[in-house]
């Protein structure tokens, strides 16, 4: 348990999208071949993982740290939408972000997730917000999705 605790301390986060990472910014964005104009918003560190694997991707992401579960006590203040929100309203580099793709998991919480971030960038103007094509299985979790599966989801991508 002593151990567990010093690995999990340990562990620290990018203070841009929140993923696991050994440097204040990870990988993802210190490079800067990295699209600023689209931002992927994901649930936990392993689902930037699994996008990555997928190599469709050449934006940024965003790590919410969980999605809503009200009867389990998460909210939108216990995830990270606020910071969210910050990096979509703010230039980046001199980049407005102008597509945010909405990767939650596609099982009740993620739907009620995805709904709800809508909801609160729907004002944000010239921003397109999109949804993951239909195909994942539902009730899944993202990390499970084959790269091949994901990829296509990814590409046939639909606005909100
Ligand atoms: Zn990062």
């Amino acid at each position: 348990m002593r151990a567990l605790q010093r690995i999990r301390d340990g562990v620290q986060f990018c203070i841009v999208c929140g993923t696991v990472s050994d440097k204040e910014l990870c990988r993802i964005c210190a490079d800067s071949r990295r699209d600023r104009s689209m931002i992927c918003v994901v649930e936990e560190p392993k689902d930037v993982q699994a996008v990555e694997r997928t190599r469709e991707f050449k934006g940024r992401y965003h790590v919410l740290g969980g999605a809503l579960d009200p009867l389990n006590g998460v909210g939108p203040d216990q995830l990270r939408i606020r910071e969210l929100l910050t990096r979509v309203g703010t230039q980046d580099d001199g980049v407005d972000v102008t597509e945010v793709i909405i990767a939650t998991d596609p099982n009740t919480e993620g739907e009620a997730t995805a709904t709800y971030l809508v909801r609160m960038m729907r004002d944000f103007p010239g921003l397109a917000i999109t949804r993951l094509a239909s195909g994942l299985p539902m009730g899944g979790d993202l990390e499970f999705a084959d790269e091949l599966t994901l990829g296509r989801a990814l590409t046939g991508r639909r606005r909100m």
